[in-house]
């Protein structure tokens, strides 16, 4: 059967998701979940469509959640796309964007996701390295450039379809400034998707730079800061005669009945998001205080992740990883082969902030390793 699947597919070596353990078997503390229960409400607005059966097809554009969307976002409902999961409205820019052949610039090191979308379009990324501290060369928007930038660079001359950058990064945590992203939406060739997966954790997000910039475009999920991963819902915030086509693309009915109830509730929620928020940054201080103190290098995280590196390579980040795996507690370890020409080291650890009690748990591990 492998003769007949495209060259591209056999070649690429498919996204890795991080570990997914049975319940009860491990601290989940790795895929940047949120430890805490979604807003009741949520769960109504489930039981409540269920009840009324799934014999009907789900509204194709998911009306309901774009309409409390809306409410949320002060913008109109078609400037909305909804997706099951960001990584679904990530598939539908990449294969609506970037033409077979053709390229797809991204960050480096960011969400390998991107690459993964590129191999299956048969485009290849070209991989721009961030600088030391996380900010972002000027040619990201504009090249030329200098060879030495890229991790991974196709051949010149490919046409750019698309442009991936996630505000905040992972795994590091950290932002480009709004007026940076905004001069590199101005002198791409190309639409520049802002993934937003974590804004709601940061101090500000970019959505009204859709409005300044028709080349701009943001995605968002409820996985994270709305404690959704399991149901996969994310959306699009774009213009509307961008959304109009990109409805062409999608499957007809991307978003299931259920979601689109549960999604409009969970975004209607809006005191919920606030609390949650705030409890998720109180513990990202102690995390990001306590990782400090035994001596990681922790950039100012404005998700709900820190992106943690030992600059002593004698201390290594996977056998730390190891022995709270054995302890019953799940982080990421990360590698992104290439980065230690800019960082001194290509490893690391993502901690996602769990409960007060799962954090200092974690933490009081990681001491007892090092000592
Ligand atoms: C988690 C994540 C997503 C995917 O979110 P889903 O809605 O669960 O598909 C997208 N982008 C980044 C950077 C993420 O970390």
């Amino acid at each position: 059967m492998s003769d007949y699947i495209r060259r591209n597919i056999l070649d690429m070596p498919g996204y890795v998701p991080g570990e997914q353990p049975k319940k009860g078997e491990a601290v989940k503390m790795n895929t940047n979940e949120n430890p805490y229960r979604a807003s009741e409400s949520v769960y109504d607005a489930i039981r409540r469509v269920a009840d009324e059966g799934l014999s009907r097809y789900p509204n194709a554009v998911g009306e309901a959640f774009r309409e409390a969307a809306s409410r949320v976002y002060g913008l109109p409902a078609d400037w909305f796309l909804c997706g099951n999961g960001s990584d679904d409205i990530l598939t539908i820019l990449t294969r609506a964007f970037v033409p077979e052949g053709g390229l797809l610039r991204l960050a480096y090191p960011s969400y390998i996701l991107y690459r993964s979308l590129a191999q299956i379009q048969g485009a290849a990324s070209e991989e721009v390295l961030f600088n030391a501290d996380w900010s972002l060369p000027g040619y990201f928007g504009a090249p030329p450039e200098p060879e030495s930038a890229f991790h991974l660079r196709p051949v010149p001359g490919t046409k750019l379809g698309l442009v991936y950058l996630p505000v905040p990064n992972s795994p590091s945590g950290t932002v480009i400034p709004k007026e940076q992203i905004l001069a590199f939406a101005e002198s791409l060739p190309c639409p520049l998707l802002i993934d937003e997966a974590y804004a709601d954790f940061a101090d500000g997000n970019c959505i009204d730079l859709v409005r300044k910039s028709s080349k701009i475009m943001i995605s968002r999920t409820l996985s994270k800061a709305y404690s959704l991963a399991g149901l996969r819902f994310g959306f699009l915030i774009a213009r509307p005669e961008t959304v109009t086509e990109l409805i062409k693309v999608k499957d007809s009915y991307n978003c299931d009945a259920l979601s689109i109830a549960a999604a409009a509730a969970a975004i209607g929620d809006q005191a919920w998001r606030a609390e949650n928020r705030r409890k998720i940054l109180a513990t990202r201080a102690v995390l990001t205080q306590r990782m400090r103190a035994l001596g990681f290098t922790v950039p100012d995280s404005q998700t709900n992740f820190t992106w943690n590196v030992h600059p002593d390579k004698s201390v290594s980040h996977k056998a730390i990883y190891e022995y709270l795996k054995a302890h019953g507690y799940l982080v990421r370890y990360m590698v992104y082969p290439g980065w230690e020409k800019v960082a001194g080291r290509d490893d690391g650890l993502r901690i996602t902030v769990g409960t007060d009690g799962q954090t200092e748990e974690c933490l009081d591990l990681i001491e007892k390793f090092l000592s």
